[in-house]
């Protein structure tokens, strides 16, 4: 608990509150008795020169110091402290504690403080306070002096209290506000680890907190979708894999019911069955290469020019099958820093789905070209094209327009996600551009080879 975010706010604002009045404290104690002790001097010079000022006008009006004494005792008991009066040989002529009466004090004596007695003519005599106590000591008695100190250190006290209370209200709320997402968050991971990816933290907040709640609910979007797609990818070969074992099993059955002959037309379905399933099967490793990131490039410098010329050489005789032309622009020389087999291998791919695709005696167009540093390259057929709705899937696994029609053709729908993967393993992009009855073309770009400095 002492380790809880609420807790450790809380604990150094009290700290920072402490400190704070407390160092207020401290130098307003100082402030304050220095402005006191101001005061005081100030307020006692008064006195004194209201006193001697006094005993003068007794003496000139009596003559002599007879009435000094009672003036002397009555300022004692106001001041708190004893006062004597000397004449100007230095004789005590009054004395508030009648002590020391007629005695002599050298002009030179101890005393708390000492004012002489102004007459007309000079100095009548002198006022001393306290005799024998060292000069500037405090007087027995200060008026008001006891008040002030303990008043306001219980001001302080008070002030410090008050601000702690504020403090522990104010990290009550500011945690909260604080916590709240975070609390919210950390139950959403606790609900993702339980592989629910459906949850949301949705903190609307605008601060670091609101923004990592919202990378995490990008991050959830992200699991919920590739659980889907695990999910999907189980259930389409499962569904890839039934349809053609059920076929087999169709014939082989048929053919031990003697329903059917185990004759050459018979063996060459039950070969085609076993090709699909070959090519899934090799279609599906191919996929998990590409898509586990393991896959070695073997990035080397070539032309790409002569990559389209081997295969449109390769895909030459299914064209010619079908009385399809197909026109090569090969006018550049494009040099691409690419694993060749790879790049051979899209292109190979997107030349047998338009193949496929376009009816007899169609035509086929490649053409590559240098665009920003990249080189884009474009494999249009006139077939009979991608509708819009569609045209976003394709690149999905086991996308098939006509899933009967590409079963037919031996299409599993993974030829196009396994290019789109190759395509991006060499920084590349694809996409495709189609009119319904116009046929598709097929663009994906590739880096430009850098030319170094040097050469
Ligand atoms: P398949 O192996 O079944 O051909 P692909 O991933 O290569 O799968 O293609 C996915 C789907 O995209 C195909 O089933 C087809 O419907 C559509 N398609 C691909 N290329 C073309 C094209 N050139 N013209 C029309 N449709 C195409």
């Amino acid at each position: 608990m002492i380790y809880s975010v609420r807790w450790q706010l809380l604990l150094s604002m009290v700290a920072v509150i402490l400190i704070t009045v407390g160092m207020t404290a401290a130098f307003a104690n100082l402030a304050a008795n220095a402005e006191i002790n101001r005061l005081q001097g100030q307020e006692a010079a008064a006195q004194d020169q209201r006193l001697s000022k006094l005993l003068a006008d007794t003496y000139l009006f009596d003559g002599s110091w007879l009435d000094s004494q009672g003036v002397l005792e009555y300022a004692s008991a106001l001041y708190g402290e004893h006062l004597v009066l000397t004449d100007l040989q230095d004789q005590i002529v009054a004395d508030s504690h009648h002590t020391v009466i007629g005695q002599y004090l050298s002009p030179t004596s101890a005393s708390r403080h000492k004012t002489p007695v102004p007459g007309l003519e000079g100095p009548l005599g002198t006022l001393w306070f306290s005799p024998g106590d060292p000069p500037g000591a405090s007087p027995d008695l200060v008026l008001g002096a006891e008040s002030s100190g303990p008043s306001l250190s219980l001001l302080l006290i008070l002030s410090g209290l008050l601000a702690v209370g504020v403090a522990m209200i104010l990290t009550f709320f500011v945690s909260h506000r604080i916590l709240r997402p975070l609390e919210t968050l950390a139950r959403v991971s606790r609900q993702a680890a339980r592989r629910d990816f459906t949850v949301r933290a949705q903190v609307q907040s605008r601060d670091e907190v609101g923004d990592l709640a919202r990378t995490f609910d990008t991050m959830l979007a992200e699991l919920s979708r590739t659980e889907e797609l695990r999910r999907n990818l189980v259930g389409d070969v499962a569904h890839e894999l039934r349809t053609p074992l059920t076929n087999i099993r169709g014939y082989v059955e048929g053919i031990s019911d003697g329903v059917m002959q185990p004759d050459a037309e018979t063996l060459a379905s039950i070969r085609g069955e076993i090709h699909l399933l070959t090519r899934l099967i090799d279609d599906l490793q191919e996929l998990a290469l590409v898509e586990s990131g393991q896959m070695q490039l073997k990035l080397q410098s070539c032309d790409l020019g002569e990559l389209i010329r081997d295969a449109c050489l390769a895909v030459h005789p299914q064209a010619q099958a079908k009385s399809i032309s197909l026109e090569v622009n090969e006018a550049y020389h494009l040099p691409i820093q690419a694993d060749a087999q790879r790049v051979g291998q899209v292109l190979c791919n997107l030349l047998v789905n338009a193949i496929t695709h376009t009816p007899t005696g169609g035509r086929i167009q490649v053409w590559a070209s240098q665009v920003e540093g990249l080189v884009q390259v474009s494999v249009k057929d006139n077939g009979p094209g991608i509708a819009a709705e569609d045209q976003s899937y394709v690149f999905e696994r086991f996308f098939r327009v006509d899933k009967s029609r590409s079963r037919a053709t031996g299409g599993v729908g993974l030829g196009l996600t396994i290019t789109r993967r190759l395509v991006e393993a060499h920084q590349g992009q694809i996409e495709v551009i189609s009119q319904p009855g116009e046929g598709a073309e097929f663009r994906f770009t590739l880096p430009l080879e850098r030319v170094s400095q040097a050469a």
